[in-house]
């Protein structure tokens, strides 16, 4: 009798699950740091996306662009964050900066003598931005510069995009999703121009906004092109909507963010990440004439809430952060040795003829199961997800931390050789499960 080959998904299945229980042997005290979550939180977790099966590691302390875990192994750490942990776990800037605040008292019921500086700074770095209010998160920045674009305008609807992602009550992944705060969204095609122009000329007189990445980031690192951010500006001067550019992720890419790489100027940008020094940290701004509209000497303002906005702990790490440390040359050098990074990385997939690629910008980047150029989420929906999941068990076993969906992010502390590190684990990665990638 002859013995057949398993086939490829069998063969993908096994891997997944042998990779699963090395990585479950490995890690007895996460195991267990875990059963005890799941006494008292859903499904151990407070955060869904730190979630993996069979459990995600437990991260015990962090130092510069370390991590270590609650079993003791050492990481690299190509996650920061999800891009907020720009400086690192320890810089020694921002740890006095904290400290500074400490001893002035940390709720000081009023308004502060740092506030207006990180907002200085904010307003100089990003030329677009006129005015500016602070928030806690970049959900909540989306959340504002939303309900200003409405009230400004008068009118109901916003257009977002397939695969975008502004917070946790503004995902759009898969579309509507019953989290979602009940705006009259639009969903458009990310990167079609013909379909974005239609869909703004067809609401013209209800449309309020055009919220957009100008690179998705949970979406999988996808950069729109100049040319549909271009499109999209003009289309929304032509009908009176407000484009808000959600900069999230995107301001730490360049000196005065993507706007300032491609010379797009939004009505409304929304901040959050690093920009708080490694803080809960958002913000909303731009226009003068629309965040006038928060002016609370006028009787008919509108009201902005929020206990933490102007907390001092973000406040002072930020205006420490912004200052000293993510200078014009910083961004520019950090984002070089991004760009240098996924030029690497997928010259490995080419030589190699695997269907991988890593697409992004800068300091972002993202891997993702398939050789295609990938101009919207759709280009991706029909990918292995075991891909990633054995590069994901892969990476942690050579000691570099990324995410589970591939996501990887250069932090301050990163150097070159950081980055050969990451180079060659991506090598022996390609080597190790060669038979399991499908050829470019
Ligand atoms: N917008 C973008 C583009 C993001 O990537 C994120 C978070 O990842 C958010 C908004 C939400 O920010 P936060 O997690 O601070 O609420």
């Amino acid at each position: 009798m002859t013995q057949q080959a398993p086939s490829l998904d069998t063969s993908l299945a096994a891997a997944v699950a042998q990779s699963a229980a090395d990585y479950a042997r490995r890690n007895p005290a996460s195991q267990a740091q875990y059963e005890r979550a799941l006494q008292v939180m859903p499904g151990g977790n407070t955060r869904s996306v730190l979630f993996y099966e069979p459990f995600p590691l437990a991260i015990r302390r962090g130092e510069d662009c370390r991590l270590w875990d609650a079993d003791g192994h050492e990481y690299t750490d190509f996650l920061a964050e999800f891009t907020a942990g720009l400086y690192g776990h320890s810089n020694p800037v921002i740890r006095v900066a904290v400290q500074a605040a400490l001893e002035n008292g940390i709720n000081l019921t009023g308004h502060n003598l740092l506030e207006s500086e990180l907002a200085r700074l904010v307003c100089d770095r990003f030329p677009s931005i006129a005015r500016l209010r602070f928030t806690n998160s970049g959900t909540e920045a989306n959340l504002m510069a939303i309900a200003v674009a409405k009230a400004f305008t008068r009118r109901g609807k916003v257009l977002v995009f397939q695969g975008a992602y502004h917070g946790g009550v503004l995902t759009f992944a898969k579309g509507h999703s019953p989290v979602n705060v009940p705006h009259d969204f639009l969903i458009g095609r990310y990167n079609d121009i013909a379909d974005a122009q239609a869909l703004i000329q067809a609401n013209a007189g209800e449309l309020a906004a055009v919220l957009v990445e100008p690179m998705q980031g949970a979406g999988g690192c996808i950069p729109a092109t100049p040319e549909f951010l271009a499109a999209l500006r003009e289309a929304t001067q032509d009908t009176g909507a407000l484009l808000i550019f959600d900069e999230v992720m995107t301001s730490r890419l360049g000196p005065q963010g993507r706007q300032g790489q491609l010379g797009i100027t939004p009505d409304l940008t929304t901040l959050g990440k690093y920009i708080g020094g490694g803080m809960s940290f958002g913000a909303f701004g731009g226009r003068a004439d629309v965040m006038a509209l928060f002016d609370p000497r006028h009787p008919d303002a509108l009201a902005h809430a929020g206990t933490f906005n102007n907390n001092v702990l973000t406040m002072s790490a930020g205006i420490a952060g912004l200052s000293q440390l993510y200078t014009a040359e910083a961004a520019l050098a950090l984002n070089a040795l991004g760009d240098g990074m996924r030029e690497r990385l997928n010259a490995v997939c080419r030589e190699q003829g695997v269907a991988l690629q890593f697409t992004g910008l800068g300091s972002l980047m993202n891997l993702q199961a398939t050789a295609r150029p990938i101009d919207h989420i759709g280009d991706t929906t029909d990918t292995d997800p075991r891909i990633k999941d054995l590069f994901f068990f892969h990476m942690l076993e050579a000691g570099l931390y990324v995410a589970r969906r591939g996501f990887t992010v250069l932090s301050l502390p990163i150097t070159p050789s950081h980055v050969d590190k990451y180079v060659s684990a991506f090598e022996s990665f390609v080597q190790r499960h060669r038979t399991l990638l499908a050829p470019a």
